[in-house]
């Protein structure tokens, strides 16, 4: 059921990455801290913690997408939806929301872009147009590149006061491509993977230090009716939650900073979002202030916990 007129539905499930030799070797070849799972509970240093879905190490990206699948087809109906997945690096953010590495398992993203283009012809008729605009955005140390356009600076001005939910964000600088196809899609996702910033951290040799945003503007015009429903899915790839601390180089650390503090006002506005509270820091991080428009009611927040 889609979320009813000014409900902002707030979901959090949590994925188990199964063990990967190379990363797990370097943490001591020991299993670490156990997480028990008990139906959709996780105990883990004897506080238990309850989830919308768990999802084992033996799910597929597959299951995991298919829990959000009809959020993502609400979209098409002018629903909002957002799907961030957040963890510590290593802990399969990417691999979830964009695929696996070789390419074998496809992730969130492209299976959301199935969902759209299906759907989309599945209930077509003459009588309705569907536009899908797409960007793919970074965000890294609180400023905003466009990744389909050189890395294009883009700036984030909000309409709203301070505070409020609603209100319009304009993207300064930012050019939205056109999609017309599932493969269009597919493509303009891959060349803005590419465009991404890449770093090496202390833990890991290639991890991302950046925010990555996928944003897919839906427009369903209904011709008879002249009227005009418009819906935003927002799928991202958070920029990894450990410590500053952990990060070796000076810039690294100044990076850090700037990811727990943008980490540190997400969660503070989900929380409230969860708890029906006002949501005071939308305009406290480039990221919070991004996903602002979208979490005005009738959306449905997924926050997809990767340990
Ligand atoms: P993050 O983006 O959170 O830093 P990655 O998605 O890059 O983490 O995952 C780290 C490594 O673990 C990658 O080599 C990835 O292929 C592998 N991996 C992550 N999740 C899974 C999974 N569910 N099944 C198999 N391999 C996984
Ligand atoms: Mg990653």
């Amino acid at each position: 059921m889609p979320p009813a007129e000014g409900e902002t539905r707030v979901q959090v499930s949590i994925r188990l990455r199964p063990r990967v030799a190379a990363l797990d070797e370097e943490e001591g070849g020991g299993d670490g801290e156990r997480i028990v799972v008990e139906g959709s509970r996780c105990v883990f240093r004897q506080h238990a913690f309850q989830f919308a879905n768990v999802f084992g190490a033996a799910a597929t990206n597959e299951q995991v997408y298919a829990a959000h699948r009809v959020a993502v087809a609400d979209v098409l109906r002018g629903f909002d939806c957002t799907l961030l997945a957040y963890g510590a690096t290593g802990s399969g953010k990417t691999h979830t929301m964009m695929g696996a590495a070789d390419g074998s398992e496809p992730g969130a993203v492209p299976l959301a872009a199935d969902t759209l283009f299906d759907e989309i012809l599945a209930r077509h008729d003459d009588s309705t147009s569907f536009s899908i605009s797409l960007a793919v955005l970074e965000i890294l140390e609180e400023r905003c590149f466009d990744l389909l356009h050189d890395r294009a600076t883009v700036v984030l001005r909000s309409g709203a006061p301070a505070g409020s939910k609603g209100g319009a964000l304009h993207f300064h600088g930012l050019e939205e491509v056109q999609v017309r196809s599932k493969e269009q899609l597919v493509a303009e996702i891959e060349r803005g993977k590419r465009a991404r910033t890449q770093g090496e951290t202390y833990r890991h040799g290639c991890s991302s230090r950046a925010h990555t945003v996928v944003r897919l503007r839906v427009e369903a015009a209904r011709l008879s009716l002249s009227d005009l429903s418009s819906g935003v899915l927002t799928l991202v790839d958070l920029a990894g939650s450990e410590a500053a601390t952990l990060n070796r180089e000076r810039q690294r650390v100044s990076e850090g900073i700037a990811i727990n503090k943008s980490l540190h006002w997400l969660k503070a506005v989900v929380h409230a979002l969860a708890a029906h509270k006002p949501v005071l820091h939308f305009r406290n991080s480039a990221i919070t202030r991004l996903l602002q428009p979208s979490l005005a009611g009738q959306a449905v927040v997924a926050v997809l916990v990767t340990v």
